[in-house]
């Protein structure tokens, strides 16, 4: 017999296999007992959290006829009738799954719709679930609108996407939607241990954690990295084997990096960047790994009495760190890290741009401070270096602004004597005068632009008492004038009335 990929074998078959989605089993199954039905749902989601799978069980609980053939429409659906096990193999004539990804044209989605006139052959329910229904076209969507608004009542619209930004809002409006959640790490981890103990195949917590981990927040991703661990390990999920097929940093190496950070230790640093490089390790993968260490080490500094995972081995070395570095340089190296992965491709090589990124928090640490601001000091001109010193006494101490009202005027701001405005002083010397004039425009554009018209186009002296009688201008002759002549003209045949 041939091989069933995990993903495919252990696939939910009943709302309650489901994991990760409560709020939308919730929903159905109460929608499904009180058989208040909607004709049309669409699920959101990203890739492998369950889209295709809710549509299935869907269909299932609105065509189970029970074991003894008698039942009704479900939120069970008992997976023995002809109807579960149909839909289960894929080969029930009344649920059909059109993928929109290959059938994008309104001529595909017509042949669907023209299915629908007729009756369900074999269930109570036709369904018809269109998979990644972003991708039809527009005309598409729009021969759709009418039935989708106003189905026959044995048939049910199930639309699934990845992406509903793409989905028109008229098709949204007739939809009930659903967002799937992406899952957290430790439903699937809790799920794949259930799978593994199934598969009878021995995995070690820290393999688990890996594989959790990597997938994503996608379970079919999960799934399908099981699979291939179990192929790479032949059989046993090791977390020595997982990491070196997942490519992923040893957390000690990582750990190490932060302390080593929180330290100050620059050295340090650098060797263990080129113990990663001899290692072949990636340097995005690292900085990856740094930023969910510190996450969770943000998350404990912000909650230092929140409970801590006794079987994750990395909680206490997690914590240990939490107190070596302050809380604002876990934001900044946070910050750092993730902004540093794109910075990568752009560095000569990767581990010279995540030598850069880590060595990056160093010049900020607060025992760094005075150093940095007496280097920046140097670049500076004497001048322009006290000014600056003076600007920043006056902003850091208090008594000189305490002090400042009583002797200037309280209108005048502090910093105002520090820097005065060219501009607005009175032009005192030449030098001013010319740094304030604006340029000398031309003669030519000077008359044009500022002096005042003194004859209209032709030559009639402005002011004057009676408009201009070749132009009919009041003041100026700027408007179009034969245009406007011959709009306010009487057309010829009755101007010659007029005149007789
Ligand atoms: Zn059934």
């Amino acid at each position: 017999m041939s091989y069933l990929v995990l993903a495919r074998k252990y696939r939910p078959r009943n709302f309650s296999e489901m994991v990760g989605q409560e709020h939308v089993v919730q929903a159905l199954t109460n929608a499904l007992t009180q058989q208040r039905l909607h004709h049309a749902y669409l699920f959101t989601g990203t890739r492998g959290v369950g889209k295709t799978t809710v549509s299935r069980i869907l269909a299932k609980s609105l065509n189970c006829t029970g074991a003894d053939g008698q039942g009704g429409i479900t939120a069970t659906p008992c997976g023995v009738c002809p109807a579960c096990t149909d839909i289960d193999a894929g080969r029930f004539v009344d649920y059909t799954e059109l993928d929109a990804a290959s059938n994008r044209g309104v001529d595909e989605v017509q042949g669907l719709l023209e299915q629908a006139v007729y009756k369900p052959v074999q269930g109570r329910f036709k369904v018809f679930m269109i998979d990644e229904v972003h991708m039809l076209t527009n005309t598409a969507f729009n021969a759709m609108l009418k039935t989708l608004e106003e189905p026959p009542e044995y048939l049910k619209f199930v639309l699934a996407t990845t992406d509903p930004q793409k989905v028109p809002v008229t098709v949204l409006s007739r939809c009930l939607q659903f967002n799937l959640r992406p899952m957290a790490p430790e439903t699937v981890l809790a799920h794949l241990s259930t799978v593994l103990a199934a598969e009878n195949v021995p995995a070690d917590a820290g393999a688990l954690r890996l594989l959790a981990r990597g997938a994503r927040g996608s379970m079919r991703d999960a799934l399908s990295l099981t699979d291939q661990a179990i192929a790479f390990g032949s059989g046993r999920l090791e977390e020595a084997t997982v990491r070196q097929m997942l490519g992923s940093v040893d957390r000690s190496v990582v750990f190490s990096l932060i302390g080593a950070l929180a330290a100050g230790d620059g050295k340090a640093v650098v060797d263990l960047v080129e113990q990663l490089r001899a290692a072949g390790q990636s340097a995005a993968t690292t900085l990856e790994d740094m930023a969910s260490v510190l996450q969770r080490m943000a998350v404990q500094q912000a909650v230092p009495d929140m409970p801590v995972d006794e079987t994750d081995p990395d909680a206490q070395e997690t914590a240990r760190l939490a107190t070596l570095l302050p809380a604002d340089e876990t934001q900044l190296l946070y910050s750092l890290c993730i902004h540093g992965r794109a910075e990568l491709g752009l560095a000569p090589d990767d581990y010279t741009g995540l030598t850069m990124v880590l060595l990056r928090l160093l010049p900020f640490k607060t025992g760094a401070a005075p150093q940095a601001s007496a280097a920046a000091e140097k670049t500076l001109k004497p001048a322009e270096a006290a000014t600056a010193r003076a600007a920043s006494v006056a902003a850091a101490s208090p008594a000189v602004r305490v002090d400042a009202p009583a002797v200037a005027p309280p209108v005048v701001p502090v910093a105002q004597p520090a820097a005065p405005e060219p501009d607005e002083s009175p032009p005192t010397t030449g030098a001013t005068m010319a740094a304030s004039r604006r340029p000398m425009p031309s003669p030519r554009a000077n008359r044009r632009s500022k002096m005042p018209a003194t004859s209209c186009r032709w030559r009639r002296p402005w002011p004057s008492t009676r408009p201009c009688s070749r132009c009919r201008c009041a003041r100026r002759c700027r408007a179009p004038f034969k245009r406007k002549n011959r709009l306010q003209r009487p057309p010829r045949g009755r101007r010659q009335l007029l005149k007789s």
